[in-house]
């Protein structure tokens, strides 16, 4: 098993629809085995592949019951509402309140191709929304109303001209 460096805000995979899975082979086994390790090195609680550069529609989580793997989900159902201070390991030291469905139905297979059809509510059910949102590329920041996103906009550009301009010496001293 091994970490994978975690795609950050900026990186256009994670605005990309994710590609279904077709083929259940071991590569898709050893990818979901160091998602789940890269999840809990972050530590975080559910991890999209397109988080670590594979644009293919596969999420892991863990809300403290054991690591689970979901290919190919969908939501099916959702209902209710709830306010959750949400966060994403893309986005790192942010957060925000975000309103979404409380409970939501999800469907997909495992690793072997068993259906799986899952009803959760609360944070299993905020996770599930959470990582599908990046399987079809959307980015919590998306979820914000207009206001909140503008400010979120101007901080996350900030930082970008921030870390370019504490890599750009050490690159050129680099040469
Ligand atoms: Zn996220």
């Amino acid at each position: 098993m091994a970490t994978l460096p975690i795609r950050l805000f900026g990186d256009p995979v994670l605005r990309q629809e994710t590609a279904p899975v077709a083929d259940l082979d071991a590569n898709l086994a050893r990818l979901a085995e160091d998602m789940i390790e890269t999840m809990y090195a972050a530590p975080g609680i559910g991890l999209a592949a397109n988080q670590v550069g594979v644009s293919r529609r596969m999420f892991v989580y863990d809300v403290g019951e054991g690591p689970h793997v979901v290919v190919n989900p969908r939501i099916a159902e959702s209902d209710g509402e709830w306010s959750y201070f949400e966060g994403c390991l893309s986005i790192p030291d942010l957060a925000w309140d975000v309103v979404r469905p409380r409970r939501v139905r999800l469907l997909g297979v495992d690793l072997e191709g068993r259906e799986l059809d899952l009803e959760a509510e609360d944070l299993l059910a905020r996770c599930f929304q959470h990582e599908i949102d990046h399987l079809d590329g959307v980015l919590l920041v998306s979820r914000l109303d207009t206001e909140r996103r503008k400010e979120a906009m101007r901080v996350l550009r900030t930082r970008a001209f921030e870390s370019s301009a504490l890599v750009a010496p050490a690159a050129r001293s680099g040469l």
